[in-house]
């Protein structure tokens, strides 16, 4: 196979893989450009996309061109401005990739695309809606507050804390609120990483005055999951830019992340301190009584008269995740009304009893786990299982460990047996180690959740 064709296979599977807008984004106009000794280097048009492609999409990357090659190493990219005549032919040939469906897919020609221009707010997501509890009494009180006072008490606001616990709820609902008190005020609500991907657009079509002006008008800008602009140098320029900008005029900015601004690895020490200079505020998992309360609202919302036993049945059973606990109820609720039941304590025991004993929590099963990190991390399933002492083997089997632990619950000698009886301390060493090191490892994250996206499908 020529380098083209390589780089036309992988792409095919890669874009399998990741979402459509991502693709798009990052992939276009690459190409290998040299295939030395297992070594790849891939041409890439700018800065930004080598800082994504190196960090965020490297396993995928390798993964698509092991299955071509098995002897490849590392990958790497070079910026190359592209030249008139070979990149007209590329683009070609990436137009052929994703012809077969290009939903939203638009010729890089159309500018004002590239700014989006909605404010994107879920109107579900109201402090009407917000249920508070000890565990984000105070997050819930600093967003409350700036929706009151908007740009002069807490700037910038930042709003950090674990999965599925209500961040992007609550900061939703400062949008919402301060449209339901002032129609005509700007307000943005938009994810960091489609902030990235407008920003490159913008660069690449010449856009970026335009992308400016728009930012600069805005009254109030909330930017979700910030941590993803971590290690992304040129993302975090632009962005402390209008970050000053709309500071010096008093607009209120909003920010989430997974972690707090100090746990954000390679983060701008000039970002870093604006974003600590504000007021920031963690959410945390709930206690039981949050989550009865929650399941109880969510229900009323609904139009549903629940047993409150069954409810509590829920709560007491889904600890970890608002996300999941709503999963719980949803699917209860859809039950129902199929089989015609009332939602009592024992239809609920019935529905759940699959999801909550261990084993097949969300249907997934521990080969699927052990397979999908066997693949990941390109080692043998076998090897992953078996007793061996490689190096290369330790942390994709405590990556392992970790997944049957937090996916499937399995108990620490039930992992321990799993991965070739070895004993339940080192399952137990495993998961707590993996779980201490997500909350300072970006790219370790990334990993996790990559392998949970294939496992759940998300994309
Ligand atoms: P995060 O952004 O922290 O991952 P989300 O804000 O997306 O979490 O919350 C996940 C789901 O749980 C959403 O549907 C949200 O409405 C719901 N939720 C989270 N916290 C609460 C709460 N305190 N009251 C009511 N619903 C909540
Ligand atoms: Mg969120």
């Amino acid at each position: 196979m020529t380098n083209e064709e390589i780089w036309q296979v992988a792409l095919s599977e890669i874009e399998l893989s990741i979402s459509r807008a991502n693709f798009i984004t990052w992939f276009k106009g690459t190409k290998i450009i040299s295939n030395v000794d297992g070594k790849i280097v891939i041409s890439v048009p700018n800065g930004f996309t080598k800082e994504w492609l190196e960090n965020k999409y490297n396993a995928y990357i390798l993964k698509a061109l092991r299955n071509l090659q098995s002897d490849i190493k590392t990958v790497s990219c070079l910026i190359e401005t592209p030249k008139e005549k070979p990149l007209a032919h590329r683009e070609q040939a990436m137009d052929a990739i994703v012809a077969p469906s290009k939903i939203g897919y638009k010729k890089s020609s159309a500018s004002s695309d590239d700014v989006d221009m909605e404010n994107n707010l879920n109107p579900k997501y109201t402090f009407e809606n917000f249920v508070i509890g000890g565990n984000n009494e105070l997050a819930h009180a600093a967003c409350f507050s700036v929706s009151q006072n908007l740009g002069r008490i807490y700037n910038p606001l930042f709003i950090y804390g674990g999965v599925g616990l209500g961040k992007t709820h609550l900061i939703q609902s400062i949008g919402n609120e301060i449209l339901k008190q002032n129609p005509s005020f700007k307000v943005k609500y938009i994810t960091s990483e489609r902030f990235t991907n407008n920003l490159i657009n913008a660069l690449q079509n010449q856009t970026i005055k335009a992308f400016k002006e728009y930012y600069q008008k805005i009254d109030i800008l909330i930017i979700d999951d910030i941590q993803f602009i971590s290690g992304k140098e040129k993302t975090q320029e632009e962005f402390f830019h209008i970050f000053n900008y709309l500071y010096q005029l008093d607009k209120q900015i909003v920010l989430s992340s997974d972690r707090s601004p100090k746990a954000i690895q390679i983060l701008e020490e000039r970002l870093r301190s604006r974003f600590e200079g504000g007021m920031t505020a963690d959410v945390s998992k709930p206690d039981l009584e949050t989550r009865v309360a929650i399941l109880r609202k969510k229900s009323i919302n609904e139009g549903l008269r629940i047993d409150e036993k069954a409810l509590d049945f829920i709560a007491a059973n889904i600890k970890d995740n608002i996300r999941e606990l709503e999963g719980a109820l949803n699917r209860i609720i859809v039950a129902s009304q199929l089989t015609e039941q009332e939602i009592t304590l024992e239809f609920v025991a019935n529905q759940l009893s699959e999801l909550i004993s261990s084993g097949k929590k969300k249907g997934i099963t521990c080969k699927q786990i052990l397979k999908a990190v066997s693949s990941f991390y390109d080692v043998s399933f076998d090897e992953l299982v078996l007793k061996n002492r490689k190096q290369e083997l330790v942390r994709p089997r405590q990556v392992a460990m970790y997944l049957l632990r937090s996916e499937l619950d399995f108990s620490y000698p039930g992992i321990g047996e799993k991965l070739g009886g070895r004993d339940h301390t080192t399952a137990m060493h495993a998961f707590e180690k993996i779980s201490k090191l997500l909350e300072e490892d970006a790219k370790l994250l990334d990993e996790i959740n990559s392998l949970k996206e294939q496992l759940y499908r998300i994309y």
